[in-house]
């Protein structure tokens, strides 16, 4: 038995606390390097995302080669270029649609922030519909630029706490019904 703060620990509960923390190490170092994403592509920037598929840049060094067309067999959702506003729900139902853990690349000032683009049409960043992890900037980002972004994202991955099940509620989509 220890103290922790003025709590009183047992053993049994310090070994669980321990194996909680090996788990979610594990399953972070394993989430990290297998990246499915979901590219959800609009405009210019998508020439940059494909340099960073192909064999120069090779994006399948960092386990994230395997691009996914269905939101619920991706985990991270990479949006590349502009976004208008009639867009915007569609993209937030491909969100709502991912399964957790999921994470999100904005790819470009168009996906960070809109841009150049400061007019009624589009949407002045992706953030104002989802969440994002990792903003990349540029106009548009060279590859080296992505890669680093992409091991940013990796590296937040890696400190998140994981666990094996997650009992949290499924979120509510756009139209108010719950996304089973
Ligand atoms: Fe095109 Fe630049 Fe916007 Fe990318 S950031 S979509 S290259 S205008």
């Amino acid at each position: 038995m220890s103290s922790n703060f003025g709590m009183v620990t047992t053993r049994r509960e310090e070994a669980e606390g321990f194996l909680q923390r090996m788990v979610s190490r594990g399953l972070g170092w394993a989430r990290k390097y297998s990246l499915f994403q979901y590219p959800f592509v609009t405009a210019c920037c998508g020439m940059e995302y494909m340099a960073i598929s192909g064999a120069r840049y090779d994006v399948a060094r960092f386990g994230a080669e395997f691009p996914r067309f269905s939101p619920r067999q991706a985990d991270l959702l990479m949006v590349v270029g502009t976004i208008n506003q009639k867009q915007a729900p569609i993209l937030k139902r491909v969100y709502d649609q991912m399964a957790e853990p999921k994470w999100v690349i904005a790819f470009g000032v168009c996906a960070s922030s809109g841009g150049f683009y400061d007019n009624y049409a589009v949407l002045q960043g992706i953030d104002r519909i989802i969440p994002v992890d990792v903003y990349i900037p540029g106009c548009p980002p060279r590859p080296e630029q992505v890669l680093d972004g992409l091991i940013l994202l990796q590296e937040k991955i890696s400190a998140q706490t994981h666990k094996l099940i997650d009992h949290a509620p499924p979120e509510m989509t756009v139209d108010g019904k719950r996304d089973l």
